[in-house]
C-alpha cells in the first residue's frame, strides 16, 4: 500500500471514530473481480504481450489502479485458446477479455476492418481523433452489440512498413507474379495487381522468404521485422505502409461481464486502455527509430519509398476493394462513411498543421 493511501486511510479511520460511521468503503465490500484475458499473440511477443502498453502491462496497470480489485490473468495465444478464437471465447463468456486486432474478425462482421486499419487510412493522430471524438468507438460498440461485446482501443503500432522484397520494384508491372506474404484487405489489393498472395503466420515468414518460397513479405515495422530476421532474406525494404497507416490493438470485453463491473472499475479499464494506446505507440517510435538506423547502417538494408506509379495503382485497386466490401454490408458502409468523412476533414487540417510541419518547417 502506498504511503499516501496509508495516510488517507488512517485519517479516514480517525474520522470514523469521531463521527461513528464508516466513511470509506473497504476494497472488500466493493468486491474483487478475477478475469481472464487471452491474446492473439504468443507469450512474450514484444509490443502485444510484453513491454510498455502491452497486454500484460495493461493488466498490471488495471490491478494497480484498482488497488487489486480487478485482477486479470493474461494468456498468450495457445495457452488457453488458439490465437484467433478470442472473439468466440469472449462472446461465449469463457474469458472476459481478449487483446488482439479487430480486423481478425472480418469473417464475423466486415465492419471490424475499420477499427484496426484500412489501406490509405488515417495515421495514429487522425485515427485517435475519429475513435475518441469522431464517433469511432460508438460505432465499434454498435457493430459488436449483436455479439454481446464491447471494445476499445488499447494500443497502436503507428505506421507500419510496406515490407521486404528480394528485387527492386520500379513499376506496378514488377508486382505481377510476385509471391508475397500479405494478409487481409491489402492482400486483396495486391492480388488484383497480379501478386500471388500467401498468408503465413509470423514465425513462418523468415524461412519462406529465405528459401524463396515467397519473394516478398509484409509483417509490422523495423523492430518486429528485424526480430524475425527478414533483413537476412531480402534487402529492399519499402517504407511507409500504405496498407496499415496505423494499426489499432483492440480490447474486446464480454458485455455481461462489463455490466457487472462497478462504474469506478469500468473507468479504470477505460483509462488504463487509453494510457496503453499512447504508451505502446510511444514505445514503437523509440524501438523503430533505433532498429531502422541499425538495419540501414549495419545490415545493408536498402530502404526506400514505393515509386509513385505503384502507389497510384495500389490506391485505385484499394478504392475498388473497399467499394466491394461496403456494397455487401450496410453496417460496414455506415462505418466506412463515418471513417472517410472524418478523414476528409482531418486530411485538410493535417495538411496545414502536422504535415506542413514535417515537410515545410522542420526541414
Ligand atoms: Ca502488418
Amino acid at each position: 500500500m502506498s504511503l499516501v493511501r496509508r495516510q488517507f486511510l488512517s485519517r479516514a479511520a480517525l474520522a470514523t471514530s469521531v463521527l461513528g460511521a464508516p466513511i470509506v468503503a473497504s476494497a472488500q465490500s466493493k468486491g474483487t473481480f478475477n478475469w481472464k484475458m487471452t491474446s492473439a499473440y504468443g507469450k512474450g511477443s514484444p509490443f502485444y504481450m510484453d513491454g510498455p502498453g502491452s497486454a500484460t502491462d495493461l493488466a498490471r496497470r488495471i490491478k494497480e489502479m484498482s488497488d487489486g480489485r480487478l485482477n486479470i490473468s493474461v494468456f498468450g495465444a495457445g495457452e488457453l485458446i488458439p490465437a484467433f478464437e478470442g472473439f468466440d471465447a469472449v462472446r461465449a463468456g469463457t474469458v472476459e477479455m481478449n487483446h488482439a486486432n479487430a480486423y481478425f474478425w472480418t469473417g464475423k462482421t466486415a465492419a471490424a476492418q475499420y477499427f484496426t486499419a484500412v489501406p490509405f487510412g488515417m495515421n495514429f493522430q487522425g485515427m485517435n481523433g475519429w475513435l475518441y471524438d469522431g464517433g469511432g468507438i460508438e460505432l465499434w460498440n454498435e457493430v459488436y452489440a449483436p455479439f454481446g461485446m464491447v471494445a476499445m482501443p488499447c494500443g497502436n503500432t503507428g505506421v507500419q512498413m510496406t515490407g521486404w522484397f528480394k528485387k527492386e520494384i520500379k513499376t506496378a508491372a514488377d508486382l505481377k507474379g510476385l509471391k508475397m506474404r500479405i494478409p487481409g484487405l491489402a492482400g486483396k489489393v495486391y492480388a488484383s495487381l497480379g501478386v500471388d498472395v500467401k498468408v503465413l503466420p509470423g514465425g513462418e515468414i523468415f524461412p519462406a522468404l529465405e528459401r524463396g518460397v515467397i519473394d516478398a513479405a509484409e509483417f509490422v515495422g523495423p523492430f518486429q521485422d528485424r526480430r524475425l530476421g527478414l533483413q537476412k532474406a531480402a534487402k529492399y525494404y519499402y517504407t511507409t505502409g500504405w496498407h496499415e497507416s496505423s494499426t489499432v490493438s483492440e480490447l474486446l470485453i464480454n458485455k455481461a461481464a462489463w455490466d457487472k463491473l462497478p462504474k469506478d472499475l469500468q473507468a479504470v479499464v477505460s483509462n488504463a486502455s487509453a494510457a496503453c494506446n499512447v504508451i505502446s505507440e510511444a514505445w514503437c517510435q523509440k524501438a523503430n527509430s533505433e532498429a531502422m538506423d541499425d538495419l540501414v547502417k549495419n545490415q545493408g538494408v536498402i530502404a526506400r519509398p514505393l515509386p509513385d506509379d505503384v502507389i497510384k495503382a495500389l490506391r485505385t485497386e484499394t478504392d475498388k476493394v473497399l467499394a466491394e466490401l461496403v456494397a455487401k454490408d450496410p453496417l460496414a458502409k455506415k462505418v466506412h462513411d463515418s471513417y472517410f468523412g472524418f478523414k476528409a476533414k482531418y486530411d485538410r487540417w493535417s495538411e496545414i498543421s502536422e504535415e506542413a510541419y514535417h515537410t515545410r518547417v522542420r526541414g
